[in-house]
């Protein structure tokens, strides 16, 4: 046997990781006070200060600590070994957060934590220095008997997209290389229902201009026999989705393959919708929002209607948004969506589509033994099974790590819940679902040993 072989009673790590919560909580809180915000406009030695912070807590844990960067934001590594030939575990979170926005928009100031009706109000409260705690926490709740090599990987410049995540990676491939990967920075589905997020769409931004004269006219003179730039463009746009909504560019992706479903009203509610309108598109809504490609109109540069005049627009131009199926590799899309547009030109207008802006979606093999014991370690601290759920967004780290480790099981969790309103306003973290996910964390690692070391 290579491995530690005292197992350690689900009842006892519960005990013990309820007692380690309110150490937790606090050093939660005091992270939390530093505005870490990532964003260049904001003072960057806050952020090198929140990842000094963060090295300190992992080194009174008797991790060996380094705070790194490649030509961005510091990032903070540590480790900790187990036993001889434990498997190696990777635990990633990030130390940066949002803008505040407005504080008039906060009921208590973003930067004081502040506990409120068993949740803790805070920027960086949940998203995503709670993270990082979950982390510590399991490393605390073994102290010297870590059933498994356990690396942290805690990044300072997640919400400005990861530029340096990359080169960062590459630098230090080899001690990052693990067998399983825990990425918290997602949610789970309800307050008592954990979730594993198997699935989350790739993006693509793309530019479309359509020109129908050489320059502007008179509409009064050329009404009526000469086609306007920006009429032509919204029934070009209107040949993006079918009556019903659905995205109706040929060659895109698309699966109904879900097993929960979201609440009409619910979503309904959350999205902020008008009494009177529709939801859009067919199949399961979570497929819709998780599985399906969307396109969305997101800019138009036209004359704006204060000063527009009786003219025929030469030339108009669209940004559109596109959501793509999360195993589509999304130059394909952006190649469907373009052939699609020049097929459609009405009026024989010229339609140019160029590329803006393209991210890789992740889609889990949600398989195997690791994803086996972190259903049961979910199970066992939320005493309620997990679901898999997608994101419809893109998260820019989840397909780095993916590729750099193609053969590790990747597992993204997370500490909010529905209403964590990360990045908004009033974000809070539910402290009993934060100490389950704790809890689960520290099982897994119990049985990510127990099963890898046996394997
Ligand atoms: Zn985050």
């Amino acid at each position: 046997m290579n491995t530690n072989d005292t197992v350690v009673d689900l009842e006892q790590l519960r005990e013990r990781v309820r007692s380690l919560m309110p150490k937790v909580v606090e050093d939660l809180k005091d992270l939390t006070r530093i505005p870490s915000v990532s964003l260049g406009s904001f003072d960057q030695t806050q952020v090198a200060r929140s990842a000094e912070a963060v090295a300190e807590l992992l080194a009174a844990e008797g991790m060996d600590v380094k705070v790194v960067a490649e030509g961005g934001r510091p990032a903070v590594i540590a480790h900790k070994s187990g036993p001889a030939g434990a498997p190696k575990v990777l635990m990633y979170a990030h130390h940066d957060v949002q803008p505040p926005g407005a504080d008039a928009d906060w009921d208590t100031p973003p930067f004081e934590p502040t506990e409120r009706a068993g949740r803790l109000y805070g920027r960086g409260a949940a998203d995503d220095k709670a993270g990082v705690m979950a982390h510590l926490a399991a490393v605390r709740a073994w102290g010297d008997d870590l059933p498994c090599d356990v690396t942290l990987f805690i990044e300072g410049e997640e919400e400005i997209a990861s530029d340096s995540l990359p080169a960062l990676l590459e630098k230090y491939a080899d001690e990052l290389r693990s067998d399983a990967l825990v990425l918290a920075d997602s949610a789970n589905w309800a307050v008592g229902t954990p979730a594993l997020t198997t699935t989350l769409r790739g993006t693509v931004r793309a530019v479309v201009t359509v020109r129908t004269l050489k320059h502007s006219v008179h509409s009064g003179m050329f009404g009526g026999a000469a086609p306007d730039a920006l009429t032509t463009m919204c029934r070009l746009m209107a040949e993006l989705h079918d009556a019903e909504g659905n995205v109706a560019v040929p060659g895109l992706d698309a699966s109904e393959d879900t097993e929960i479903e979201y609440d009409a009203d619910q979503l309904r509610s959350d999205a902020g919708m008008l009494p009177g309108t529709q939801l859009i598109g067919s199949g399961p809504l979570t497929s819709r929002l998780w599985l399906k490609p969307s396109i969305t109109v997101i800019g138009i540069d036209a004359p704006g209607v204060d000063v527009a005049s009786n003219t025929l627009t030469a030339s108009a131009r669209a940004k559109l948004s596109l959501r793509v199926a999360p195993s589509q590799d999304p130059q394909a899309a952006f190649d469907a969506l373009k052939k699609h547009l020049e097929d459609a030109a009405p009026w024989g207008a010229e339609v140019n589509v160029e590329l803006d802006e393209l991210g890789a979606g992740f889609s889990a093999d949600a398989n195997g033994p690791v994803y086996e014991e972190a259903r049961a370690a979910f199970a066992d601290a939320w005493q309620n099974e997990p679901v898999d759920v997608g994101i419809g967004g893109s998260i820019p780290f989840v397909s780095l790590f993916a590729e750099m480790m193609p053969d590790a099981a990747l597992l993204v969790t997370g500490v909010e819940d529905p209403d964590t309103r990360a990045h908004g306003a009033n974000e809070s973290l539910h402290l009993g679902e934060f100490e389950k996910v704790c809890l689960a964390e520290t099982v897994l690692l119990q049985r990510i040993a127990r099963r890898l070391g046996s394997e």
